[in-house]
């Protein structure tokens, strides 16, 4: 994944990873985005990996809902919107013209829910309350706690039996960078945000660390449901449930799973009602069936631009764009920018070389944002000479209307000569002579374009 700030996302229970395209053309994308998948498709993997589930369907339409409400034969049916998001029960689902921030607000639970306003996962009883419920639902944006105000388009609705629930339990697996491998992690305080759990009672949140070769032991099923107070036959079809899951994450080198709430019903079965399944996208080429599952729509389009060719790309909130080369330098140049007063609004690694092909998309990548005011190259000629980077730059340059300007620093391997193109180009580019002079250089250079 090779992306520290990735891997901060990463690591965070309720969020996630991405890759391919359902087109089955697209071809594979060679850098990384973050792999999620949807609530449906993380449980038919569970299934087939022996995991209880409720029974369900999708539906893109709010007639295929009411349809699916019959083949279910259920009196109790959940239709729930289909985003990469958590906290949907609590979200709201709104239209264009409803007030989004209002709307984020009360789905952070800092203003009282208005009467009506529909939530993302709702409870039915009929045929026509199913047809309502996904009426309400599709085409419109959730807007969750972790959405932020502009939500995410629902376009899809999963229609699934409703179950009495007798206990909300939790069951997570992660991998611990600290062990070196991957735990399971569980506790009897389901249904909630794990995240408070982990801060306020830690202790109440078993973990198991797994030995990747052996996948979960007899022993290590049986304190996971001691933790969770199963009993009895309960117990035993729980430990049948861990093993799936944990053999799921294993084969399919899953980067994060999370069971919330993983319920006891009245009759003692154990299942998962919701689902959350991340993966490695280093990985993602041995998954073939994974990769397929991406919804490109749920992911930002220049993150997507920038992994199918080969370069990695995290989209923020400020205004100076930034194209580096190396994680480590990424995060030191992001840093640096704030220190003196600015914000990245996005930064884009082109990994250990940059070749003429990369840079071009990645500066049509970066211009894409129309918030950017500035554009920082900051680039280590290691390996790569710094008059060769030199070179693609202007060519680069050339090709593309620079709407803003450009700062260049380069380091390393022929940087004398590298810079001597620069400067007797012609082209408006300032050159830096260190980091912080860079900095400072692009930081002003925003500034005087707002
Ligand atoms: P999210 O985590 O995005 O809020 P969940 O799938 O966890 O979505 O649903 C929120 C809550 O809705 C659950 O904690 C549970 O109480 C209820 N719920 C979800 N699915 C079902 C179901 N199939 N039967 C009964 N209740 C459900
Ligand atoms: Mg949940």
């Amino acid at each position: 994944m090779g992306l520290e700030h990735r891997l901060g996302r990463m690591v965070k229970p309720a969020d996630g990873c991405s890759l391919l395209r359902s087109s089955a053309s697209d071809p594979f994308l060679k850098g990384c985005v973050l792999m999620k998948i949807h609530e449906y498709q993380a449980k038919e993997l569970l299934k087939a990996a022996g995991v209880a589930v409720p029974a369900g369907e999708v539906a893109n339409k709010p007639e295929e809902a009411a349809e699916a409400f019959d083949r279910l034969k259920t009196p109790l049916v959940v239709v729930k919107a289909q985003v990469h998001a958590g906290g949907r029960g609590k979200g709201i689902a709104v239209g264009p013209d409803d007030d989004h921030a209002a709307a984020y607000d009360i789905a952070c639970g800092r203003k009282q829910r208005p009467e009506g306003v529909a939530k993302g996962v709702q409870l039915v009883k009929t045929k026509e309350e199913t047809r309502k419920a996904a009426a309400s639902l599709l085409g419109k944006k959730l807007i969750t706690y972790q959405t932020g105000p502009q939500g995410q388009t629902i376009s899809k609705v999963l229609v699934t039996v409703g179950h009495e629930i007798a206990r909300e339990l939790y069951l997570g697996m992660a991998v611990d960078r600290a062990l070196h491998c991957p735990v399971v992690m569980a506790s009897t305080e389901g249904g909630v945000e794990i995240e408070k759990v982990a801060h306020e009672s830690p202790e109440k949140i078993e973990r198991v660390p797994i030995d990747v070769g052996l996948g979960l032991l007899e022993f290590q099923g049986r304190k996971l449901s001691h933790a969770l107070g199963l009993k009895g036959d309960t117990a035993k079809k729980g430990e049948k449930l861990f093993k799936g899951f944990v053999r799921l994450f294993l084969e399919k080198d899953a980067s994060l799973a999370e069971i919330n709430p993983l319920i006891v019903t009245g009759a003692g079965d154990v299942l998962a009602l919701d689902c959350k399944l991340n993966f490695d996208d280093n990985a993602l080429f041995r998954h073939p069936d994974v990769a397929i599952l991406l919804d490109a729509a749920e992911e930002d389009p220049a993150e997507l631009r920038a992994a199918r060719s080969g370069l990695s790309y995290v989209s923020l909130d400020g205004n100076i764009a930034c194209l580096v080369n190396g994680a480590g330098l990424a995060m030191s140049t992001m840093d640096l920018i704030k220190y003196h007063g600015g914000e990245p609004a996005n930064f884009l690694d082109v990994g250990g070389g940059a070749s003429k092909e990369q840079v071009l998309e990645g500066f049509r990548i970066l211009l894409s944002s129309p918030n950017v005011k500035a554009v920082l190259v900051n680039i280590f000629g290691g390996i790569m000479q710094c008059d060769i980077i030199a070179a693609a730059l202007l060519v680069a340059y050339d090709e593309i209307d620079f709407r803003v300007p450009l700062v260049v620093r380069l380091e390393g391997t022929n940087v004398e000569a590298g810079m001597k193109l620069l400067k007797d180009s012609g082209r408006k580019i300032i050159t830096a002579t260190g980091l912080t002079d860079a900095a400072q250089q692009v930081v002003a250079a925003a500034k005087g374009q707002e």
